[in-house]
């Protein structure tokens, strides 16, 4: 049996990705099963998706702490979940990265594959741009790291997919051809430790998220340009983490500690005065060098 647990943020498709994994399975004549564990944060949060396959019927229902096969949707997850915990020695970290394996950071010596899954999805117009869904191109890159499904199948299982299906289909086929293969650079754990961000102190359920660092969780951030802000106040009404406060004059301030760039504030400000940036911190921060 091989186990696979993927690790995403709501939003970005680590769900489907799981599903369609465990149908191209079928579609490969194997028996698969798939299931979602979600955290109690909504949009932008870590999610974790497992799918089991197997040449024969699988009986076991317990979630997956020792998968052969970890496939992170997003680099800003090596740093803030412990992705590789469990990773089965020989097992294979796939991460959606432009960079080569040897650039990943990585708290284990493990086979590292990468894909940029997040270029390949902007070049085929999937998701939008705060939000780009990589999920497909991810899939197409498990299948030629793995083996486990053929390329056909994972193209065959895309039919679930609701919305632009051609170029999904493309985006697998993308993945499968461009995906690397090699070590990741090896830190040490405790020198990852070092340089984690400090946890709040007490307990988690009495902190306020204003409290809370959320930011290095973000691949995105947002920018308001103030010269066409109506100070309608929308953004800091509906951003999750209190991540946004007034100026004297009632303009929004970003608290940048606290935004964890899900994009809420962008999409509902009416006039459209607030773009979501790739994020710097995020590109040459944590789990990459
Ligand atoms: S400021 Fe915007 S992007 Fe940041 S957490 Fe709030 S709603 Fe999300
Ligand atoms: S929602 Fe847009 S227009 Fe309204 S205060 Fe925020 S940035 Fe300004």
């Amino acid at each position: 049996m091989l186990e696979v647990r993927f690790h995403g943020r709501g939003g970005q498709g680590a769900v489907l990705a799981s599903e369609l994994l465990a149908h191209a399975a079928f579609l490969d004549g194997k028996w698969p099963q798939s299931f979602p564990f979600f955290g109690v944060e909504r949009r932008g949060a870590p999610v974790t998706a497992y799918v089991r396959i197997d040449d024969r019927p699988i009986a076991l229902r317990t979630s997956i702490t020792v998968p052969d096969v970890v496939v992170v949707l997003e680099t800003g997850l090596l740093r803030t979940v412990p992705v590789t915990d469990g990773l089965r020695e020989g097992g294979l970290l796939l991460v959606n990265s432009a960079l080569p394996p040897e650039l990943i950071e990585v708290p284990i010596p493990v086979r590292t594959a990468t894909v940029d899954a997040t270029g390949i999805a902007r070049a085929r117009g999937l998701g939008s741009p705060t939000m780009p869904i990589v999920n497909t191109a991810m899939l197409g890159a498990l299948a030629r790291a793995t083996g486990v499904v053929s390329l056909d199948a994972v193209r065959g299982s895309i039919v679930h997919v609701p919305a632009k299906p051609r170029e999904n289909r493309e985006a697998a086929a993308d993945g499968f051809a461009a995906v690397r293969s090699g070590e990741g650079r090896h830190l040490p754990v405790a020198r990852r430790a070092e340089r984690a961000p400090p946890l709040p102190e007490g307990p988690i359920a009495a902190v306020p998220s204003s409290t809370l660092v959320t930011s290095s969780w973000r691949t995105l951030r947002p920018v308001i340009r103030l010269e066409k802000c109506t100070r309608c106040n929308f953004c800091w009404k509906y951003c999750p983490d209190d991540a946004i406060e007034l100026d004297p004059s009632g303009f929004p301030v970003i608290r940048e500690a606290h935004c964890k760039g899900c994009g809420i504030c962008a999409a509902e400000c009416p006039p459209k005065t607030i773009e979501m940036v790739l994020d710097a911190g995020a590109r040459g921060g944590w789990g990459v060098r």
